[in-house]
C-alpha cells in the first residue's frame, strides 16, 4: 500500500516546498524506496501554458506534452520518479473535471458542492500517482495556508489522512522563522499563527521545516514543538543554501528527516546511498576549471523564467568538472547597446526558447556575434529561430528572412508554422507538445554528442524550419543533423565551418539532471572551455578535461 506525504507551506511563499518535495523525494529513493510527487496549484488557470513568465516563470513540459509547474522540474532532477500529466492539477482543472461531469449528468441530478464533489475529484487526484509498487506519494499544495482558494486542497488532504488511516499519511508543513535584527530575535509567532490556520482545517503537522536564516537554538525548537505540538526532532532547521540548490537533501539528511519520515510511516528502508549526489554536489563546489556563458534573453530579471537552463548549465559545468558563471542578457540592450557591449568575453552563447516579437532583433545580433567570432551557441526553440533568421540574412544575402511568428508577410519565411498548427484556435494546450522521436545524422556534432542515432526530446512550439531553404542553407554550410523519423521536420541544426554552433527544436534542458547532465549542454561547456582564447586563458588544454560522463 502506497504512503503519503503532504506538503504544505504557511507564513510566506517561495520558501522552497517545490525543492523540500523533492529532496524529501531523492531521500526516500536513496533508501531504496520508489516515489512519486505531484503538485497542487490553486489557482484558477487550467495550466501555467498560457501565463505570462513574469507571472509564473518557467513552462515545464512533461514526457507527455503537459505543460506544467517548474516545481515538476526540481521533481525530475533530484529522483527518478515518472513525472506526467497526473503530477500537475490546479483549481481549473479540477472544476474542469467536475463540471464536464456535472453537464454529462453523471452527479444524477445532485447538486454539485465544493464539499464533496469538489474535494472528491481532488483526492481522485491524490490516488493517481499512487500506482502499484509506489511507496512513498508525495503531494505538494502550492500557496500558503490561509488562502482562501487552497481551503478545498487542505481539507481534500484532511479527509484523504482520515480515509486511509492517520499513520499511512505524513503532514510536512514548510514555514518561515524570521531573524529581527532590531530584537536580535527569532520569532516564532509566523509560525504559531501558519500552525494554527493548518489545525483550523483540521490537519496537525507531523513534522515542520523551518526556512531561516540563523540557525534555530534549541530554545526556539523546544518552542516550536511545544506550541505545534510537534515532536522536537521532528523540527529541522533549513537554512539558506544558495546557489547550491542541491545541498537541501543533504542538510535535511544531516538532521535524520528521512529516518524520522521511515519510522513516522512505518516504512522498512534502512541504510542510503546518496553517493553518487554527495560526488556531484563535491564537483559543483569545487570545480577545477571555470567559464562563463551568456544566455540571452527577455525575461532575464526573472529568477525562474529559465529555471530549467540555468540548472542545465550547472549540469554541464559538472559534467566538465567546471564552475559556470551565467551572465544574463536582456536581448533588447544587444538591440540598444550592441553585441560587443552585452556579450565581450563570454565563452558560450545561449538563446532560449520564448514567444513574441519582443528582444527579437537582439537575438538575432547575439547569433551573428556568435558565429561571427567563433563563439560556442547553443540555440533552443526560439534560440534556434533566431539563428536561421541571422544566418538567411548575413549568409545567404535573404534580407528581409524572418518568421512568421514575427512578421506574417516577410518575402522569405525561413522559420514557419507547422503544417498541424494551421486551423489551431486555442492557445491552452494545442502546441507540439512533449517528447518526439529524432533521427540523427552520423559524423554531426549532434551524434557526437549524443553518442547514438535515435533520441527522443521534448518540444513546445507552434513554428519551425521551413524546408523549402533547405536546399540552400545546406549550400551555405548549414547541416540538418537531427530530424523526425519521417525526416519532415527538422530538430537539429548545426554549423559546419564553426568550433560548436547548434540549434535545438527541442528542449533539452527538460531533461537534464545533475547527476546526469544532458550531453548539449555538456558539449556546449565542453566547447566553452576549450574554443579560441578561452584555452590560454584558462592555462590548460583540451587534454586537461575529465568529463564525468
Ligand atoms: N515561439 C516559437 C514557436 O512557437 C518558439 C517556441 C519556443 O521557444 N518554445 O514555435
Amino acid at each position: 500500500m502506497t504512503k503519503h506525504i503532504f506538503v504544505t507551506g504557511g507564513v510566506v511563499s517561495s520558501l522552497g516546498k517545490g525543492l523540500n518535495s523533492a529532496s524529501i523525494g531523492l531521500l526516500l529513493e536513496s533508501r531504496g524506496l520508489k516515489v512519486n510527487l505531484q503538485k497542487f496549484d490553486p489557482y484558477v488557470n487550467v495550466d501555467p501554458g498560457t501565463m505570462s513568465p513574469f507571472e509564473h516563470g518557467e513552462v515545464y513540459v512533461t514526457e507527455d506534452g503537459a505543460e506544467t509547474d517548474l516545481d515538476l522540474g526540481h521533481y525530475e532532477r533530484f529522483t527518478n520518479a515518472t513525472i506526467n500529466k497526473n503530477c500537475n492539477f490546479t483549481t481549473g482543472t479540477i472544476y474542469y473535471s467536475v463540471i464536464t461531469k456535472e453537464r454529462r449528468g453523471e452527479y444524477l441530478g445532485k447538486t454539485v458542492q465544493i464539499v464533496p464533489h469538489i474535494t472528491n475529484e481532488i483526492k481522485e487526484c491524490i490516488k493517481k500517482i499512487a500506482s502499484e509498487g509506489v511507496d512513498v506519494a508525495i503531494s505538494e499544495i502550492g500557496g500558503i495556508v490561509g488562502d482562501i482558494e487552497s481551503q478545498p486542497f487542505l481539507e481534500a488532504i484532511r479527509q484523504f489522512g482520515q480515509e486511509i488511516g492517520r499513520k499511512n499519511v505524513l503532514y510536512i508543513h514548510l514555514t518561515l522563522v524570521p531573524y529581527l535584527k532590531a530584537a536580535d530575535e527569532m520569532k516564532t509567532k509566523p509560525t504559531q499563527h501558519g500552525v494554527s490556520l493548518l489545525r483550523q482545517a483540521g490537519i496537525e503537522p507531523d513534522i515542520l521545516i523551518c526556512r531561516t536564516e540563523k540557525s534555530l537554538t534549541a530554545d526556539i525548537k523546544n518552542k516550536l514543538s511545544l506550541f505545534c505540538s510537534v515532536d522536537k526532532e521532528a523540527v529541522i532547521e533549513e537554512k539558506d543554501v544558495k546557489p547550491y540548490l542541491y545541498e537541501i537533501p543533504i542538510l535535511l539528511r544531516e538532521q535524520g528527516l528521512d529516518r524520522i519520515i521511515v519510522e513516522k510511516l512505518g516504512l522498512k528502508a534502512d541504510g542510503h546511498n546518496l553517493q553518487e549526489w554527495e560526488e556531484m554536489l563535491d564537483t559543483l563546489k569545487n570545480p577545477r576549471f571555470s567559464t562563463e556563458v551568456a544566455v540571452v534573453g527577455k525575461y532575464i530579471g526573472h529568477q525562474s523564467a529559465y529555471e530549467s537552463i540555468y540548472e542545465a548549465l550547472t549540469h554541464g559545468g559538472v559534467a566538465n568538472n567546471a564552475g559556470v558563471k551565467v551572465r544574463r542578457v536582456e536581448a533588447e540592450d544587444v538591440e540598444r547597446k550592441g553585441s560587443e557591449r552585452c556579450l565581450e568575453g563570454v565563452k558560450g552563447i545561449l538563446v532560449p526558447g520564448g514567444f513574441g516579437e519582443r528582444g527579437i532583433e537582439g537575438k538575432v545580433l547575439a547569433a551573428r556575434y556568435a558565429r561571427e567570432k567563433e563563439i560556442p551557441y547553443l540555440g533552443i526553440c526560439l534560440g534556434l529561430h533566431c539563428a536561421v533568421i541571422e544566418f538567411a540574412r548575413n549568409v545567404c544575402g535573404l534580407k528581409d528572412a524572418n518568421s512568421t511568428e514575427f512578421d506574417r508577410h516577410t518575402k522569405d519565411p525561413v522559420i514557419c508554422l507547422l503544417e498541424e498548427q494551421k486551423g489551431v484556435k486555442n492557445l491552452g494546450g494545442t502546441m507540439r507538445l512533449g517528447a518526439h522521436p529524432c533521427q540523427l545524422q552520423p559524423d554531426t556534432k549532434a551524434f557526437r554528442a549524443y553518442g547514438k542515432e535515435s533520441i527522443s526530446e521534448r518540444h513546445r512550439h507552434r513554428y519551425e524550419f521551413n524546408n523549402a531553404y533547405k536546399k540552400l542553407f545546406t549550400s551555405k554550410g548549414m547541416v540538418f543533423s537531427g530530424l523526425s523519423p519521417d525526416g519532415n521536420l527538422v530538430e537539429i541544426i548545426e554549423l559546419r565551418e564553426h568550433p560548436w554552433f547548434v540549434m535545438a527544436q527541442f528542449h533539452p534542458e527538460f531533461k537534464s539532471k545533475p547527476t546526469r547532465p544532458h550531453p548539449l549542454f555538456r558539449e556546449f561547456i565542453r566547447a566553452a572551455l576549450t574554443t579560441g582564447k578561452a584555452v590560454e586563458e584558462l592555462a590548460y588544454g583540451r587534454s586537461a578535461l575529465n568529463p564525468k560522463s
